[in-house]
C-alpha cells in the first residue's frame, strides 16, 4: 500500500469537538421535532449544512415520516408538590416521543408507565416509543420502591401534530463526482458516546476536509437514525449510484479501542482500506462481520440499496455499560479520544484518496448453497417497517446481544432473513452465517410470508 499523504489535526481541534458537544448536550432531541433543528443549525457554525424538511405523511419506501413531537417539560409531583421525576433534570427520563398527559393517577397505573433497568438498577434507561402512541417515564430500578405514595401528579407538555422530519447535508465537492458518504444520526437526546460523538467529529471531518482539495467527493449526512435514513435514500435513489463506499460514525467518544464493522460482504475496498489503516496504525484494534442490526449500516446495506457501508466505532454500540442510559454523559467521553478518532478517520481518508478506484463492487461469498428454502424480500429498500405488521417491539430500550429473549431472537432472526433474502442465500446459509437455530428461522420466515415481506423461491 502506498504511503498516504497526512492531513493534521489542528491541537484547538481537541478542545472545538467537546466545547461543540457540550452545547449540543441539553438539547432534547427525536426523530422529529425542535431538538434536531436546533441541532442542525449548531453545526451550522462548523459547515455550510443544507437543511431538508420533509413533511407528516410523506411516503418514503415502506415507511411514512411521522407526526413531528416537540417537548417543552415533563414531571411527577408525589402529594407534597415536589417534583420527583424531572425532565429538566435529564431528558432521558421522558419516554421519548410521549404524549401529552397532565392529571392525577394512583401509584399502580404511575408504575405501568415507568421504565427501568433491573440488571442496571443505579442507570436510567433511555426508552422511545416512536410508532405507538404511549407515555412514561425512566427512572433507575432503585428508586421504584421510593414510589409509595398513593397517588401523584403527572404532567407531559409535549405535542404530536403534523409538521416533518428535519435532516442536514453537506457535500464536499472533490475533483470527481463519484462520491464516498459520512452518515451519523441526530436523533437521539443528551447522550454522549451514543451519539453526539459521532456527530460532533463528522462535522469537524466535514469542516477539515472543506478547506481541502480532495479527489473524491464527500457527501456527510446528519439524519435521525432509522425513519431519517430511510427517508434520505428514497429521495436520493438517483444519486445513489455516485457512492463509492462510506462510513456511519458512531460511539467514537469513549476510550476503547477502535472497532470497524465490515460492509454486508465483508470484501469491499472500503473494508480492505481500514483494515490496512488499523494494522499500520499498530494497535489495538476490533473488525466484526456485518449484522444486520445495529445502526443504519442496515438500511445501507439491505438487499435493494446495497452500498458498501461499514460501521466506524471506538467500543460497539450495545457493548459498553453506559449505553442508552443517563450514564452516557460529558463525563464518560473524552476530549482525547474525540480527536483520536478524527485522527484516524483522516487516515482512512487519506488512504481512500490514494486507491482512486474504490468502486470494485463487494462479491458475495461463496458458500455450499442447499438449494432449498430460498425466499425472496419483497421490500428490499430499507427495512420494511415491522413494528406496525406487530413484528417488532414498540417501546424500544437497550438490547443486550447474546442475553436477548425469545422476542428478540425473533425480531434479530427477522432482521437476519430480510437482509440475506436476495435470491442468494437459503435459510440454511444464512443459519451458517448467522449462528442462528434453522428452526427459529423457519418460525420467523412463516411470519415474514404470512405478512407478505417474503416469497418463497425455492
Ligand atoms: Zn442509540
Amino acid at each position: 500500500m502506498k504511503k498516504s499523504p497526512k492531513i493534521l489535526v489542528e491541537s484547538k481541534t481537541k478542545n472545538e469537538l467537546y466545547e461543540l458537544m457540550e452545547e449540543l448536550y441539553p438539547i432534547c432531541r427525536s426523530i422529529t421535532g425542535n431538538g434536531v433543528r436546533k441541532t442542525l443549525n449548531i453545526l451550522k457554525k462548523k459547515i455550510p449544512l443544507k437543511i431538508t424538511e420533509v413533511t407528516t405523511g410523506t411516503k418514503v419506501f415502506d415507511w411514512k415520516i411521522p407526526l413531528e413531537w416537540n417537548i417543552k417539560d415533563a414531571y411527577v409531583k408525589n402529594l407534597q408538590g415536589k417534583r420527583i421525576i424531572d425532565f429538566k433534570k435529564s431528558n432521558i427520563h421522558l419516554l421519548n416521543y410521549s404524549v401529552p398527559i397532565n392529571k392525577k393517577i394512583t401509584q399502580k397505573e404511575l408504575k405501568l408507565h415507568l421504565h427501568t433497568l433491573p440488571d442496571k438498577p443505579n442507570s436510567i434507561p433511555y426508552v422511545t416509543s416512536y410508532y405507538k402512541k404511549n407515555w412514561g417515564f425512566s427512572v433507575a430500578h432503585n428508586q421504584l420502591e421510593s414510589f409509595n405514595d398513593d397517588y401523584y401528579d403527572v404532567k407531559i407538555d409535549s405535542s404530536l401534530k403534523p409538521g416533518s422530519l428535519t435532516y442536514g447535508e453537506f457535500l464536499k465537492k472533490g475533483k470527481i463526482s463519484d462520491e464516498i458518504l459520512i452518515s451519523t444520526y441526530v436523533c437521539h437526546p443528551s447522550l454522549c458516546n451514543d451519539n453526539l460523538s459521532g456527530v460532533v467529529v463528522s462535522t469537524m471531518l466535514a469542516n477539515i476536509l472543506s478547506k481541502i482539495d480532495t479527489y473524491f467527493s464527500y457527501r456527510f449526512i446528519f439524519v435521525p437514525e432509522t425513519i431519517g435514513t430511510i427517508t434520505w435514500l428514497s429521495k436520493n435513489q438517483k444519486n445513489l449510484s455516485k457512492i463509492e463506499g462510506g462510513l456511519v460514525i458512531t460511539c467514537v467518544g469513549d476510550n476503547g479501542n477502535f472497532t470497524y464493522k465490515k460492509t454486508k460482504y465483508g470484501n469491499s475496498t472500503i473494508d480492505k482500506i481500514v483494515n490496512d489503516i488499523f494494522k499500520q496504525s499498530k494497535r489495538k484494534t476490533k473488525t466484526k462481520d456485518f449484522f444486520p442490526y445495529g445502526s443504519d449500516e442496515r438500511q445501507f446495506c439491505s438487499p435493494g440499496i446495497n452500498l458498501d457501508v461499514g460501521v466506524f466505532m471506538r467500543t460497539p454500540y450495545y457493548e459498553f455499560k453506559e449505553y442508552h442510559t443517563a450514564d452516557d454523559n460529558l463525563k464518560f467521553v473524552s476530549k482525547t479520544a474525540l480527536k483520536d478518532s478524527l485522527s484516524m478517520l483522516l487516515k482512512i481518508i487519506s488512504a481512500i484518496e490514494i486507491t482512486k478506484d474504490i468502486k470494485q463492487h463487494s462479491k458475495i461469498k461463496k458458500i455450499n448453497r442447499k438449494k432449498s428454502d430460498i425466499y425472496l424480500n419483497l421490500k428490499p429498500k430499507c427495512e420494511p417497517q415491522l413494528g406496525k405488521r406487530n413484528l417488532y417491539r414498540n417501546i424500544s430500550k437497550s438490547r443486550l446481544v447474546g442475553k436477548g429473549n425469545s422476542q428478540d431472537l425473533i425480531e434479530i432472526s427477522i432482521l437476519w432473513i430480510l437482509n440475506y433474502s436476495d435470491g442468494n442465500y437459503s435459510l440454511n446459509d444464512i443459519s451458517k452465517i448467522s449462528g442462528l437455530p434453522i428452526k427459529l428461522l423457519k418460525h420467523s420466515s412463516q411470519l415474514l410470508l404470512k405478512k407478505s415481506l417474503l416469497k418463497k423461491l425455492n
